[in-house]
């Protein structure tokens, strides 16, 4: 995120003393004198608005002002003796700078109502215009919100969860049991086939830049390409809501988070890809499976293989069947032959072993 800033307002302080509420800029309240002390906070006023003088402006830049060890008062930064008391400021510490005060608060506040006197005064207002009573007397703590109950997982859904897992380890249980069983072949078949694949002109669509230049592109629309912090011709600033800054020196700063999104052309185009247009295929009820042999055009080309053997056993008037894509391992399955078979609980062979 890059920082933008909006424009310089005016903070305020609180007098610990008498409770007026003095300007940011003012290093002594206005009403008993009393110098701020370092730790009394900067605050937003009830309305800011953006300050033209230049001079505040530069001071705001010039870094946090610094309290005299001495006798607490605030000096500019840079100042080597203490306006107040004329001590040394080499060891002075700065205030602290650059915290959040709150958001930017543009909007017009509506008047407030002066607590002594029920006069209506401007949200800015300190004192009161009638009695020149304080308008902000300090507000009583908010009563904090009770925690939101937790939600709680009822007797029936724990009984709902255990019997899922138990219907799960049952299903599981069918597969993994099995039974020995004596099977002859009777049966042996097996498919073998190869893919075909041909040039096809394929439909694609992707960035500009991402699309070698002697492809012809078409339907080119602006799209979002990417985010970034730093401006680009073109490119679309999207920022958040501003929000104001402590600076330290009783300005505040407001500044707003800006990105960047840069879009660029996204188009259509067309190439060329090799993609299967045929599958050929050789089945046999024997144990000599063959590769199916295609006659190829000149802009084809063989794709992927896939064979696939199944032998059919009998026991008892029962049939099982067992598939497996091993070629060397269907060769040994000759017409009579007997097998102990590995068999499952819904009838699946697992494994063969020949019998002794
Ligand atoms: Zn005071
Ligand atoms: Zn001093
Ligand atoms: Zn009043």
């Amino acid at each position: 995120m890059a920082k933008e800033t909006v424009g310089y307002v005016q903070l305020e302080w609180t007098c610990p003393f008498c409770g007026t509420r003095n300007p940011g800029p003012n290093k002594k309240c206005s009403s008993c004198g009393s110098p701020q002390p370092e730790d009394v906070q900067f605050e937003q006023a009830a309305q800011e608005e953006l300050i033209a003088d230049e001079q505040l402006i530069e001071k705001a830049k010039s870094g946090p002002d610094i309290h005299c060890p001495f006798c607490g008062t605030r000096n500019p930064a840079g100042a080597t003796t203490c306006a107040n008391c004329m001590g040394d400021l080499t060891d002075a510490e700065a205030r602290a700078k650059g915290k959040v005060v709150g958001k930017y608060r543009k909007e017009a506040a509506p008047d407030i109502a002066c607590p002594f006197c029920g006069t209506m005064n401007p949200a800015n207002a300190h004192t009161c215009s009638n009695c020149n009573g304080n308008l902000h007397e300090p507000a009583a703590p908010q009563p904090a919100a009770p925690p939101a109950p937790q939600r709680r997982l009822g007797v029936a859904g724990i009984i709902g969860i255990v019997a899922i897992i138990a219907a799960c380890i049952f299903i599981f249980s069918l597969f993994l049991r099995t039974d020995d069983v004596n099977g002859r072949v009777s049966t042996v078949e097996w498919t073998r086939s190869i893919a075909i694949e041909a040039l096809v002109p394929v439909e694609r669509s992707a960035f500009i830049d991402e699309i070698p230049a002697e492809i012809e592109v078409y339907d080119c629309r602006r799209q979002l390409h990417h985010v970034q912090d730093e401006p680009a011709p073109d490119a679309e600033k999207i920022c958040g809501t501003p929000y104001t800054v402590d600076t330290g020196t009783g300005i505040g700063e407001v500044v707003q988070d800006c990105q960047y999104q840069v879009y660029e052309d996204y188009c259509r185009f067309t190439v060329d890809e090799w993609q299967q247009v045929d599958v050929v295929t050789e089945r046999g009820a024997n144990l000599n499976p063959i590769w199916p042999q295609p006659q190829l055009t000149s802009d084809q080309r063989l794709g992927a293989e896939q064979q696939q053997f199944e032998v059919i056993f009998e026991s008892d008037g029962e049939r099982y069947t067992y598939t497996t894509d091993s070629a060397d391992q269907f060769a040994r399955f000759e017409i009579g032959s007997e097998w102990i078979l590995q068999v499952n609980q819904l009838g699946g062979v697992v494994s063969v072993e020949p019998a002794r």
